[in-house]
């Protein structure tokens, strides 16, 4: 069987984030597997819902992607990631945009923190879990302890 050869790593910037570049990264070297990085930042609706309400700059999205990128940027810098990895911010739905990019960039395994929740939290569902069933190739989730 052969190994791995494009894996797309999906991140937040949540407490564990670094567990989950670590995994990605060993198994791309393991594999000698391109590494692509990815952060979705949820649109922004510019427009008030309710009368009286003022409404958010017209540029407040693009003030979102530029911090987006900036994080992402130092994330993968103390990751020392920067070098070997592509990296984008998206803006869109963040399960329907992972799994768009994977067809798109012809992935062969999405690597995605995972809290590993119960009860109601697992059934109101998590990323995680939206991305596996909707997957077109392997899933890896890495367990996030303080979850
Ligand atoms: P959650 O279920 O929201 O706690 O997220 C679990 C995992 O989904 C995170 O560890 C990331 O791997 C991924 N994830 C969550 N939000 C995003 C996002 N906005 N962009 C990219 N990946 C994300």
């Amino acid at each position: 069987m052969s190994g791995y050869q494009h894996i797309l790593l999906a991140v937040d910037f949540m407490p564990g984030v670094e567990n989950i570049c670590q995994r990605a990264r060993e198994v791309a070297e393991c594999n000698g597997a391109r590494l692509s990085v990815i952060h979705v930042i949820e649109p922004v609706v510019m427009a008030p819902p309710y009368e009286g309400m003022p409404s958010l700059p017209v540029d407040f999205e693009q003030q979102m992607l530029e911090s987006a990128r900036d994080s992402l940027r130092q994330l993968l810098d103390r990751q020392k990631m920067m070098e070997s990895v592509e990296w984008s911010v998206e803006v869109g739905s963040v399960k329907w945009t992972i799994i768009e990019q994977a067809r798109e960039q012809r992935v062969d395994l999405i690597v995605i923190g995972s809290h590993g929740r119960h009860g109601l939290e697992r059934l109101l569902g998590s990323t995680a879990n939206a991305v596996l069933h909707a997957a077109p190739c392997d899933v890896l989730a890495v367990h996030l302890k303080n979850g």
